[in-house]
């Protein structure tokens, strides 16, 4: 491609709206442009990169046997209705009403359309198993649209499910679809890691995994063992239970003035105590109901652990008009012995000489020991883990990292094909459930995942399988014929080996035909300066800075092994 041609202009300024250096750099190196919030247009460049991350995609789930099809867009809400995520994703979805007054949403996923397809298309054991994949684009009105493809309101996805007789098959897929993920990762050439999740909003029964890429623009905290594999998102993460610990020594309570005291870090320094003394409670509405969280003040509840405890569908902070009005104290003086549901932290055993607030109003108790002086019933894990708790796993010290989530491997089990009655007839003529896996991957996220952790001071650093083209010809001065021919001919070589080329062919300054290419990022440039008329050019790495002086020839025979277009 001739780059006096390209539909690309660079930008120098960085532009005031972009937080994230992967954002920043897919705006100024034209790979993109904003429509509204959360919906981009790719330009060329940026299509290029997309085209090949979903052609690695495509090629890899069909080597696991994965078959391709193309879902709609446009679904009738009914579908959502009848598995009941049309609640689940409430606002995430974006409604619309046909002519005849039918209600329908553009697919936030499509578990719901390929279940119904299935369950029409499938009726016997010889037909399964099965994977079906597509890769589209995807609309959810996000609540926070950032970053620019990170989080879009518009975005790609490829997303497969599996169809499987049992457990087993369900497992085999499972684990055929997890390997061509990680292919997919290692060919892309991304640092990742597959965590252990929790199912969130797309329910199921069985295992979960993330596929995160280490970054720290990510959103999700991953808790990850300092000394064996284990690796967990922090919704999901679990340590071991702290000691339950030796409170025989500990004096009998004590009722202690503390008023205005609304904070952990108020009572911390008003009695003087340690954060992990103080037994707090916090008041939830669970799917409508008060729920009180009790546990040590420097430990965070964890509410996607509570909601799975509670098996409840919604769960809000109560405001603290609720909190008044259900236990008749204001927030920050609400004890164990509140009233509601109290679910206890399995780890507020670990408190020997704690602090909670007193049935005297502006007062706290000291002194006081879980279990002696208030009953503890109702007891989980329903807390975030802390760098430094011990590895469930080997026991080992728990570490937190960053990670963008750019895949997800669920185990569904019968969630949905007992919904729509998917089901087949096994070899003894037995009515059975089909068992589903499903499986996304997000097409448009991955381009700037990769640049979070592919970039320099001056630019992107592409990896070569997802380069927009492999190598970028910079004659340094256009008006010297030499130069002009040495850059034609390079130029029309490498594109007959099957390279994919582009040529600055601007008559523009050095500097600034350097700066751009050095943003864009191409993995390599070859430099046609003054030694043209020699027959020798420079080859430069975008990756290391390494510059060689090469003939046209050893410039073309190097290349041509690097890029290795036949793969
Ligand atoms: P997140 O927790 O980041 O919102 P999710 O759990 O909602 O993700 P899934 O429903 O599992 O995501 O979607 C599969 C994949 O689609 C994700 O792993 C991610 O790569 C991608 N994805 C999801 N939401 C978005 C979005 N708003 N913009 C871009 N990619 C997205
Ligand atoms: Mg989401």
């Amino acid at each position: 491609m001739r780059q006096s041609r390209l539909f690309l202009t660079t930008l120098r300024e960085v532009p005031a709206d972009a937080e994230v250096i992967s954002h920043q750099l897919m705006l100024r190196a034209g790979l993109m442009r904003q429509l509204t919030s959360g919906v981009y247009e790719l330009l060329p460049l940026g299509w290029r990169v997309l085209y090949k991350i979903e052609q690695i995609v495509r090629e890899e789930m069909d080597r696991a046997g994965a078959q391709e099809v193309l879902l709609p867009t446009i679904q009738p809400l009914e579908l959502w209705e009848r598995s009941g995520r049309s609640e689940d994703y409430g606002p995430l979805m974006f409604r619309l009403t046909d002519r005849h007054e039918r209600a329908m949403v553009l697919g936030p996923t499509h578990e719901e359309v390929i279940t119904s397809l299935v369950q029409q298309e499938i009726h016997s054991y010889r037909q399964l198993p099965v994977i079906l994949y597509q890769i589209q684009t995807k609309f959810r009105d996000e609540p926070r649209p950032r970053a620019g493809l990170l989080r879009g309101r518009e975005f790609r996805m490829k997303d497969a499910y599996s169809f499987d007789l049992d457990e087993a098959g369900l497992d085999r897929s499972y684990r055929a679809m997890f390997e061509a993920y990680c292919r997919i990762f290692d060919r892309i050439g991304v640092r990742y890691r597959a965590v252990d999740a929790d199912p969130g909003a797309i329910g199921g029964e069985g295992g979960t995994h993330e596929f995160m890429v280490l970054s720290d623009a990510g959103e999700d905290t991953i808790a990850g063992c300092t000394s064996c594999d284990y690796a967990a998102n922090i919704e999901k993460a679990a340590g071991q239970a702290l000691p339950r610990a030796d409170a025989t020594a500990t004096p009998a309570p004590q009722t202690v003035p503390t008023p205005g005291t609304r904070t952990i870090e108020d009572l911390v320094r008003v009695l003087n105590v340690d954060a992990g003394q103080i037994i707090k409670v916090v008041v939830y509405v669970a799917d409508g109901q008060p729920v009180a969280a009790c546990l040590r003040g420097d430990h965070e509840v964890n509410e996607v652990k509570l909601k799975n405890h509670l098996g409840v569908r919604t769960l809000e902070l109560a405001t603290p008009e609720q909190v008044l009005q259900w236990t008749g104290k204001p927030v920050g003086f609400v004890g164990p012995q509140c009233g509601l549901r109290v679910v206890f932290d399995r780890d507020i055993w670990s408190v020997t000489d704690g602090v909670v607030a007193s049935d005297t109003p502006d007062a706290h108790d000291i002194h006081v020991v879980p279990g002696r002086d208030f009953p503890v019933g109702e007891t989980a894990d329903i807390r975030n883990v802390r760098e430094g708790d011990a590895c469930p796993k080997c026991g080992g010290s728990l570490r937190f990292y960053r990670g963008i989530e750019v895949g997800h491997v669920f185990k569904l089990g019968t969630k949905y094909s007992k919904v729509f009655g998917a089901v087949y007839q096994d070899e003894n003529g037995q009515e059975r459930t089909i068992i589903m896996g499903c499986y996304g991957l997000g097409t448009t996220r991955v381009i700037q995942a990769v640049i979070e952790q592919c970039h320099d001071a001056d630019g992107i650093i592409w990896p070569m399988a997802i380069a927009p083209y492999h190598v970028h010809i910079v004659p340094v001065n256009t008006a010297d014929p030499a130069q002009q021919q040495t850059a034609e001919a390079l130029y029309e070589q490498l594109r007959s080996r099957g390279v994919e080329v582009l040529l600055d062919d601007r008559d523009e300054r050095p500097g600034v035909k350097f700066k751009d290419a050095d943003l864009i990022g191409l993995p390599l440039r070859i430099t046609v300066g003054r030694k043209a008329g020699d027959g020798v050019v420079e080859l430069k790495e975008r990756a290391t800075g390494q510059v060689s002086e090469l003939t046209l020839e050893q410039a073309v025979a190097q290349i041509v092994e690097r890029v290795n277009p036949s793969r």
